[in-house]
């Protein structure tokens, strides 16, 4: 049996790539990648219909991270890419029942209605607040630094970005950087103006949304490109054997000198069973997207969309003008939405029938867009995968898995939910495991502070 330098699980966008970094810094090492379902891509799908053209899992990535902006130069995608300037377009929060802009600049926060003025003040309780010591929940987080106030926009990004809920995601697994300066430098607003001191960092621009007009299935058909990937071939298994690894497939068993697993969460758990985990699962948040076409009547704004926190008892988490981000997506004088549902804190509306979904989603937006009678393309689209959750086992998660692979050589793990769940991460999370080849992980990384867009 053929023994490969290194075999990749799963050709998701992680395993994807990890065989583009392999092959970039890597030349000489043989690498197969195997993959369950027939085609690779993983979540990342696109769906045209009817002159519509949707995402069937994530809706596009923001051009602001070194690793995925260097496999889009390397596969000579930059021009090819529709670009959403987070700078030109807005992003709104339903509030008191109504649909309110977000500001584009820390000091256009000073004039907005999201805050009361006791909350804009309550801000600068950061500057003085002790950290809170343990493990607090995002929610616990925010509302002791910043006060209460701010918590239905916190709210709102926590669903805009993980459809989860920030009463259970865990602080230090989701922004391990921003409890690190809070850490040093005893406040978030303080440690910010020292790092972006330091780092000479005058202009934040904000950065854009990015997808292709093809879809974002563009990027990981691109992706897969002269790789060596083996569908239809599901992994049950792996054990050690002798400098190497022996993985278990339908196919029989096949063998390598480094593993490098990138998978979901909760696909990786079972194949490290032996190696015991934790916990054999983590939570995910489901979510359905639901499309809606309709004539343009110009009274959508020129915006990403709105989202909705818990305590606005809306149906819909949030919805997208998917058409106004990205031209080309509706047929001309037609525009495009987008609605989310479910969640963590909703799964039972994922089990209404289709038709009862769509009623409700229609009745809500109606109520916050001036929307032309009715919808004249309508699809329900339910997304099989699950959005994991960095809850409260999720640091004793990351322990194990250094702990694993310090005691395995030649086994690295990334994927969705480990490092975090947006494709930036993903990117970032196979540079990082394909540099542990032959040489472990690099101790300690500084996690950064990974701002929240939405
Ligand atoms: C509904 C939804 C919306 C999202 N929206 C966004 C967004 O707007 N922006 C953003 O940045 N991110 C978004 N994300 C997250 C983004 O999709 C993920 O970060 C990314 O696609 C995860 O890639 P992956 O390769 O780790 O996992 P996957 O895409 O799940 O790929 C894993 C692959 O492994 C294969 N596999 C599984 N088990 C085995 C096995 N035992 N043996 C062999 N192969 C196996 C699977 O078939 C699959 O092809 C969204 C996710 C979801 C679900």
């Amino acid at each position: 049996m053929e023994k490969k330098d290194v075999i990749i699980i799963g050709a998701g966008v992680s395993g994807l790539a990890c065989a583009h970094f392999l092959r970039a810094q890597r030349p000489e090492l043989s690498v197969l990648v195997v993959e369950k379902s027939s085609h690779s891509g993983g979540v990342i799908r696109s769906h045209h219909e009817g002159g519509y053209l949707c995402e069937v899992g994530p809706h596009g990535f923001l051009d602001n991270k070194e690793e995925s902006r260097e496999i889009l130069a390397d596969l000579h995608l930059m021009d090819g890419v529709q670009r959403a300037p987070l700078g030109d377009f807005h992003r709104y929060l339903c509030r008191q029942g109504r649909l309110m802009a977000l500001p584009q600049k820390p000091q256009e926060l000073i004039t907005s209605k999201l805050l009361s003025p006791w909350d804009k003040l309550r801000l600068l309780g950061d500057l003085w607040k002790k950290p809170l010591a343990g493990h607090p929940s995002i929610g616990e987080w925010a509302g002791h630094r910043f006060g209460k106030g701010v918590l239905p926009l916190v709210d709102a990004a926590i669903t805009g970005t993980f459809s989860g809920d920030l009463n259970r995601l865990s602080m230090d697994a989701v922004m391990p950087g921003v409890r690190k300066l809070e850490a040093e430098h005893g406040s978030l607003l303080r440690g910010l103006k020292k790092k972006a001191k330091a780092k000479r960092e005058k202009i934040v621009l904000l950065p854009a949304m990015i997808n292709f007009p093809q879809g974002l299935e563009r990027l990981v058909q691109s992706m897969a490109v002269g790789h060596d990937i083996k569908t239809e071939c599901e992994v049950h298994g792996l054990e050690k054997r002798g400098e190497g690894w022996q993985l278990s497939t339908a196919d029989g068993p096949l063998l390598a000198r480094h593993v490098i697993c990138a998978l979901p969460i909760n696909g990786a758990l079972p194949l490290f069973a032996p190696f015991g985990p934790p916990v054999d699962k983590v939570p995910e948040s489901y979510i359905c997207n639901v499309r809606l076409g309709f004539v343009d009547n110009g009274a959508i704004p020129k915006g990403f969309g709105f989202l909705t926190p818990e305590c606005e008892n809306r149906f819909v988490l949030g919805c997208m003008f998917t058409s106004r981000m990205f031209p080309g997506r509706a047929p001309q004088g037609k525009v495009l939405l987008e609605a989310l549902v479910g969640g963590r804190r909703h799964p039972e509306r994922l089990e209404l029938a289709d038709d009862e979904i769509v009623r409700r989603v229609v009745a809500d937006l109606k109520e916050l867009l001036d929307l032309p009678e009715s919808p004249e393309f309508v699809r329900v689209l339910r997304p099989k995968s699950g959005i994991p959750q960095m809850e409260k086992d999720h640091l004793d998660l990351l322990t194990w898995r250094a702990n694993l692979e310090q005691g395995n050589h030649g086994i690295s793990l990334c994927g969705f939910g480990w490092d975090g769940i947006g494709i930036n991460d993903m990117t970032r999370s196979a540079r990082l495991a394909v540099a542990a080849i032959d040489q472990g992980r690099g101790g300690e990384e500084d996690p950064g502070v990974k701002p929240v867009y939405f």
